[in-house]
């Protein structure tokens, strides 16, 4: 059987990076073995539904490189993939009527004052808290034909089968035993008809013919239930596949003090999408070797079930700059500056760093200030319309030394201003030195047409040996700061010879005065 996997997200939210991995694993898996990955929207809690949240999801997901085969934005053999739909379809009342015509399952009328006493009554006595029976699983059909003729409102539960050991052979965590007496008998259909997530998830993954159910392992708790509805229902359970949680690299909850946040954050901070998937991938899954930078096609031939790990994924914002890092060196530079252009006209960008607002605790996520990174980045694609040739050289200088899009703003910023803005405290300690104004006049003698790397070393070593100076860093750290403002940045020479004469001319006066 060809395997067939769904991600199933609830649109109640934004699309985060733990339930990106889920997907991720989903995608994988499918690509690998030639099969194919499904995209199902759970919307039936209508109570927690946010209509912006599918639009989001399939958004986050295109940009992520996680392509689906069926799904409610690509249609399929399976269609509708939204639970909303289905229920509309009568997909749920189909089985439902299966399950009462074979008394798996019945209608219980307790109201919720009814409920309320039972949970009081049963943490009073401390016995197992849940719904065990109450006055309607073992009710006589006229009893029930009664409350249903007085319009008695009801949920349909699902009978447990009492004295029996259900048993869940997990991809990864292996073998896991309920004794079903502990089980209480779940709501299936709701009130209101409505099918509960249990129900409709587990009608969904039988009728799509969904090999693998992929998830985190929260949700361990639900498989017996899950398990006895395909027992019901007369179905072969799916193979199961609980991932253990992400934790920060401090093995706690994960947040956005980890620098975890949602999938299309992390587009808006100028993470590359094949980036953001391998790392996302290496969270709690190895490819046995020790490989680390993985293409995506890469990631599909390498992905097994088996190397998913049992204890807990670490999610590691330092890693994941590095690895952004090292995706941004290995691009070309005219293909740099094309991404830029799409990064800083893409959606949503804009509005990320102009409502930025750092958590507590939140490691710092681009360099330079966050509020400027727009305009930044802004001025570097213009003058790369009007001088493309300075701006390419300028990106590939520092190509090694940022590790997202969105730094290239800050970073680039002194080949960009015309007067680079100065650090006082950079000022303050190399410009104010008793040799600096004879250095900057020497170097300003020697400016005129053009100047290569080979003369702005041959000119400052020349200096160096005629004034007796040991060593360099006296004469280059206050040339470095005049001319771009800052103590750290490419090499001087290299940095040097792209400014040109007129540009250092200009820096070298202003930084005299
Ligand atoms: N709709 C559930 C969620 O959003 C899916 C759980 C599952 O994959 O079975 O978490």
């Amino acid at each position: 059987m060809s395997v067939r996997v769904r991600f199933a997200p609830s649109p109640t939210g934004r699309l985060h990076v733990g339930a990106l991995r889920t997907a991720l694993f989903d995608y994988l898996l499918a690509r690998n073995a030639g099969g194919a990955n499904i995209l199902r929207i759970e919307d039936t809690d209508r109570g927690r539904y946010q209509p912006e949240a599918e639009v989001e999801f399939i958004e986050a997901m295109a940009w992520s490189g996680v392509v689906f085969d069926e799904g409610p934005h690509v249609g399929g053999p399976h269609a509708p993939y939204r639970q909303s739909e289905r229920k509309e379809a009568g997909i749920y009342a189909e089985q439902i009527d299966k399950l009462l015509a074979s008394g798996h399952v019945y209608k219980a009328f307790e109201t919720s004052q009814e409920l309320d006493e039972m949970r009081t009554y049963q943490q009073i006595n401390k016995l197992p808290q849940g719904y065990f029976g109450g006055d309607w699983r073992d009710a006589s059909p006229e009893k029930v034909a009664e409350a249903e003729a007085a319009g008695k409102p009801y949920v349909i539960r699902l009978r447990i089968q009492r004295n029996k050991t259900i048993v869940l052979q997990d991809a990864v965590r292996g073998r896991i035993e309920w004794d079903s007496n502990v089980l209480d008998d779940p709501v299936l259909i709701k009130a209101d008809g409505m099918p509960t997530y249990h129900f409709a998830a587990m009608v969904d993954d039988h009728l799509m013919g969904i090999t693998h159910v992929i998830r985190g392992e929260e949700w361990i708790p639900s498989v017996p239930k899950h398990l006895a509805i395909f027992q019901a229902c007369g179905w072969e359970p799916p193979i199961f596949v609980h991932c253990p949680v992400i934790t920060g690299p401090d093995g706690k909850k994960l947040s956005k003090r980890h620098g975890a946040t949602s999938v299309l954050d992390y587009r808006a901070m100028g993470f590359l999408p094949e980036a953001l998937m391998n790392f996302v991938a290496l969270i709690g899954w190895s490819p046995g070797e020790d490989r680390e930078v993985m293409a995506p096609d890469e990631l599909i031939q390498a992905f097994a079930l088996s190397g998913l790990q049992p204890s807990p994924g670490k999610f590691d914002f330092d890693k994941l700059k590095w690895m952004n890092g090292t995706y941004i060196r290995n691009m070309t530079v005219p293909g740099l500056l094309q991404k830029l252009r799409e990064f800083a006209s893409g959606d949503g960008f804009e509005a990320f760093w102009a409502g930025f607002v750092p958590e507590d605790g939140q490691p710092p996520i681009v360099q330079g200030e966050p509020a400027r990174v727009p305009a930044r980045l802004r001025a570097l694609l213009d003058l790369a319309d009007r001088d493309p040739d300075y701006v390419l050289r300028a990106i590939e200088l520092e190509q090694e030394r940022v590790t997202t899009l969105a730094d290239f703003g800050d970073a680039c910023a002194f080949f960009v201003d015309v007067a680079p803005e100065m650090d006082p405290k950079a000022a303050a300690k190399w410009l104010g030195q008793e040799h600096v104004p004879a250095l900057f006049s020497y170097m300003q003698s020697k400016l005129s047409g053009s100047v290569t790397e080979a003369d702005c070393e041959a000119w400052v070593r020349e200096y160096q040996a005629a004034h007796g100076f040991e060593k360099l860093g006296p004469l280059v750290h206050p040339l470095r700061v005049a001319l771009t403002g800052r103590t750290a940045g490419p090499g001087l020479w290299e940095l040097m010879a792209l400014l040109g004469p007129d540009r250092m001319r200009t820096r070298l006066t202003a930084a005299l005065g």
